[in-house]
């Protein structure tokens, strides 16, 4: 099937799953337009400016901030799809979760929305939005059948103190679909990942998705994890999802991608560490859940999120992003292990990640 060459916005590109999307497209022959925030941040933007060689004429990087009203106006002229990827993801509570977290989800999304509704060539645009989105916390699913979280589902949670980050994903992607429902000149594709892992295109250490891995690596879990399922997918198929997404016409509404849920134990156990000297580093086991909700406060994690999370399995159906979009997804395995290899040869295993905790 020979696939249209499309001119494509791709708003946050420096970051961790906005490389990998930025470098599919360029790969299939799309002309990129990729926002940052600040081009003269080398340390994030190098690797982007290092495709810009390698493809001529075929990306072009510009400035935009998401609380900037217009800032994506001009990077979106003649742009026939928008990937919007760009949205803080912390994990751990912020200081001020409206100011950190919401605010840039929202109006950041709303922002770029206004500037698809002035842009008259735009005719798809496709949302980064996550498995939080859909559930609140685990044990709302101990219910449904087998434990598994459906695309039908909205988180129905309301309370920004609670899980913000999850917060800030659903208001934001339900602000998405009011927008989009408004009008018909464009439509919308969301994709809901789940914890996303694998190697980095940059040596950037401060997505949270590398400074968990880092912080399994350097010890911090050494004592032992709980026992909490996650959702995890590998960043080539979540980027590939976005491409797919983007030029697909038939591909519509909203896309979990997860390959596997996995507890971290599980997680921990499939890591080979051979020649890194760090096999020590790994968790012994797990951790009772009364200890954690002890510890919580001290770790990053919120006790209401632990007693809602942790011992409580859960499973996602990602048969969509199969179906429609042809994702066929790395084994866990090799996810995992080649995002060591990157984060060792690229000097980050005792990096610290700036970005701590677990819960959500
Ligand atoms: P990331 O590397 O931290 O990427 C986040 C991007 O958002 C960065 O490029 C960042 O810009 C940009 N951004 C944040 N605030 C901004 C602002 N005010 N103005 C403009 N840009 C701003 O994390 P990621 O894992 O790739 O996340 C990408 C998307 O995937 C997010 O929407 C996230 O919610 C979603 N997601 C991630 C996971 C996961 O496990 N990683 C799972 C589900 C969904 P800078 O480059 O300037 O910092």
């Amino acid at each position: 099937m020979t696939i249209l060459e499309h001119k494509v916005l791709v708003t946050g590109a420096a970051g961790y799953l906005a490389s990998w999307v930025v470098k599919y497209l360029l790969d299939e022959g799309h002309t990129v337009h990729a926002t940052v925030r600040a081009l003269s941040d080398r340390k994030k933007v190098q690797h982007l400016l290092d495709f810009a060689e390698r493809f001529p004429n075929k990306l072009s990087l510009f400035e935009a901030d998401l609380l900037d009203e217009g800032s994506f106006d001009q990077a979106m002229s003649g742009c026939s799809v928008v990937i919007h990827t760009a949205s803080p993801y912390y994990l751990d509570k912020p200081k001020d979760p409206q100011a950190q977290l919401v605010q840039p989800a929202l109006s950041g999304t709303l922002n770029v929305l206004a500037s698809v509704n002035k842009t008259t060539t735009v005719k798809r645009v496709v949302l980064t939005s996550s498995i939080v989105a859909l559930y609140n916390d685990a044990c709302d699913v101990s219910d449904a059948t087998n434990h598994t979280v459906q695309e039908s589902g909205i988180n129905p949670n309301r309370d920004i103190g609670h899980n913000p980050y999850a917060y800030s994903k659903t208001i934001a992607e339900q602000a998405a679909w009011g927008m989009q429902k408004k009008q018909s000149r464009w439509d919308m594709v969301t994709i809901h990942p789940g914890a996303i892992f694998g190697p980095s295109l940059s040596k950037r250490a401060d997505a949270t998705s590398i400074g968990m891995m880092v912080q399994f690596l350097n010890g911090s879990f050494r004592t032992g994890v709980p026992r909490l399922w996650l959702g995890t997918v590998d960043v080539r198929d979540v980027a590939a999802a976005h491409v797919r997404a983007a030029v697909l016409p038939m591909a519509h509404g909203r896309y979990i991608l997860v390959a596997q849920s996995l507890t971290l134990l599980e997680i921990s156990k499939l890591f080979r560490l051979d020649g890194l000297g760090i096999k020590d580093k790994l968790p012994k086991g797990e951790v009772y859940k009364m200890l954690i909700w002890l510890i919580a406060p001290y770790v990053g994690m919120q006790r209401d999120y632990v007693s809602c999370n942790v011992n409580f399995p859960i499973y996602f159906d990602s048969e969509r992003s199969k179906q429609e979009l042809g994702i066929r997804y790395r084994q866990p395995a090799e996810t995992f292990n080649d995002h060591i290899r990157q984060i060792a040869d690229d000097g980050l295993l005792h990096a610290h990640s700036g970005k701590p905790g677990l819960a959500t």
